[in-house]
């Protein structure tokens, strides 16, 4: 049924064997940089790449600060404690999201509400947020409460969805109204632009993940982007054992984190820095000829949102219901073209079965359609 489908991507990606969902691709310095911290000794938690990463992904973004550490999860979780988020409290985001974001929200003790995405975006809608909030929420003086639960509602974390770019200039608008902090998962976005900003620089604070099958990669790692210099200051010293600068004694103030990014990782992801915007054109190349070829499939290939320029991170097509999608999923795999389903809802796993919701039908309907396809940098 999908012979065409498969036929195509083999020729797009040149090859009869096994064509991965999204392989990292490695054309630059990567190497020398590689060799020169090794030779340097500094492989670990001080070094100059550390610093250069961090300064080259700031200019980049347009943010003043950027603090990375050890993955996109560890982010996440920093940007959440110093949002103020703590045991009891609710943080909303969407049930069509990776584990990592309803994680990070657990680890700060707090429960997740999930809250329905457009279906043109796949990340987190502000008319659903905006109705929600209608109903449940009400402001006391700086703080929002979830009045059906009792629970303070700490933040909002949109979610852009395969680099897609959600109305993320209307989620903070809705969000200031209610006085709740925005932190922005843009892990799966570095390189995708709305409205010409950055995503990840529209709320409080921004995440990034350069895990292995991201757009760049530095083996692992993540960064927090930040435009308020005290929060910056605040996410450096938590990521770093919140250790007190002296010449000799340990002195921590508060329970910190050991989340910094190795300089190791920093090198790479220097290297990987230096190739982001020829990745995100070769990329952009690949998704304009699946958007043409799907045209004529009559298949639903998602395209970039309006006002949106996306990374195509990871390539997503849209299926009738759930059967033409398990039928795309077995004879694609069988056929050595890898292919993924969306996430299973996170509101359906056992962890996260009692969490408040909104609803979520735009959320069930991608659930049951939408597939990943190879999205690899192709040299
Ligand atoms: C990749 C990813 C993360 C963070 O992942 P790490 O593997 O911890 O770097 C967080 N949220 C989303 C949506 C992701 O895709």
């Amino acid at each position: 049924m999908f012979d065409s489908v498969i036929n195509f991507i083999q020729s797009a990606f040149d090859t009869d064997d096994f064509i991965p969902l999204h392989e990292p691709c490695f054309a630059g310095r990567e190497q020398d940089y590689l060799k020169d911290c090794i030779d340097s000794t500094f492989v670990s938690s001080v070094g100059q790449y550390v610093d250069r990463f961090e300064e080259e992904l700031a200019a980049y973004t347009g943010e003043k600060f950027a603090i990375a550490t050890v993955n996109g999860t560890s982010a996440l979780h920093t940007a959440l404690v110093l949002a103020g988020v703590s045991a009891g409290d609710e943080v909303i985001t969407q049930s069509l999201t990776f584990i990592a974001t309803a994680n990070a929200i657990s680890y700060c003790g707090a429960t997740p509400v999930f809250v329905d995405v457009d279906r043109d975006t796949m990340g987190l809608s502000p008319d659903a947020l905006r109705a929600f909030l209608e109903k449940h929420a009400v402001r006391e003086g700086n703080i929002c409460r979830n009045k059906t639960t009792g629970k303070i509602i700490r933040s909002v974390v949109p979610m852009h969805t395969f680099g897609h770019p959600a109305r993320i200039d209307e989620i903070v608008e809705v969000c200031n109204q209610y006085g709740i902090p925005v932190v922005e998962d843009a892990a799966e976005s570095l390189g995708s632009c709305y409205k010409e900003q950055h995503a990840g620089t529209f709320g409080k604070m921004g995440v990034l993940s350069f895990n292995g099958n991201k757009t760049i990669t530095c083996g692992g790692g993540g960064a927090i982007i930040i435009n308020d210099e005290a929060l910056a200051k605040r996410a450096k010293h938590i990521t770093t054992t919140a250790k007190v600068s002296h010449r000799w004694e340990y002195v921590h103030d508060c329970i910190g984190f050991n989340y910094r990014m190795p300089n190791l990782n920093a090198a790479l992801a220097c290297a990987q820095l230096e190739q982001l915007d020829s990745i995100v054109e070769n990329k952009r190349v690949l998704a304009g000829e699946y958007e043409a070829f799907f045209r004529d499939q009559e298949i639903d290939f998602v395209t970039e949102p309006k006002e949106a320029r996306s990374n195509f991170w990871l390539n997503a097509v849209i299926l009738k219901d759930r059967d033409q999608r398990n039928t795309f999923l077995e004879e694609t795999n069988d056929s050595g073209v890898m292919t993924r389903p969306v996430w299973q809802l996170l509101h359906r796993l056992d962890m996260f079965k009692g969490a408040f919701c909104g609803d979520l039908t735009e959320s069930e309907w991608l659930e049951d359609r939408v597939v990943n396809i190879p999205s690899s940098v192709r040299l």
